[in-house]
């Protein structure tokens, strides 16, 4: 398990992670299937090679570099990149289950724009 993307990127979104990342790990991209439906973009954990390009690229703070820095009150979406994988639509849908789950579960911090998201939930 590498890389992490987290709760910031509900309601963001934006894919610029994609477009900096070398390898290609970042799913759904904009031109693939699921991508209107998802809540948030995974990172593939086998593919991810630790690089942290799409760190800086992220605007929302969205991305964490470890399970262990990814704040607890969003461990739930750690899982949600664990069982992802590209290509496969039981993965897909199981992942955003668990992002919804989160969703229904922390409406208090959903209440916070994407922007200050990582502030709040480092609190
Ligand atoms: S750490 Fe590198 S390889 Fe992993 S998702 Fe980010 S940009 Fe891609
Ligand atoms: S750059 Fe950040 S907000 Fe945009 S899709 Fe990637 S993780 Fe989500």
């Amino acid at each position: 398990m590498a890389y992490v993307i987290a709760e910031p990127c509900i309601g963001t979104k934006d894919s610029a992670c994609v477009d900096a990342c070398p390898v290609d790990c970042i799913h759904p991209k904009k031109d693939e299937p699921g991508f209107d439906e998802v809540e948030i973009l995974n990172i593939e954990p086998v593919e991810c090679i630790d690089c942290g390009a799409c760190v800086p690229a992220c605007p929302v703070a969205a991305i964490y570099d470890s399970v262990d820095s990814t704040p607890p009150s969003q461990k739930e979406l750690i899982e949600a990149n664990a069982v992802y994988r590209e290509g496969d639509s039981g993965a897909v849908s199981q992942a955003e289950q668990i992002v919804k789950n989160h969703m229904s579960a922390h409406a208090d911090l959903m209440a916070v724009a994407p922007a200050e998201r990582a502030a709040a939930h480092a609190k």
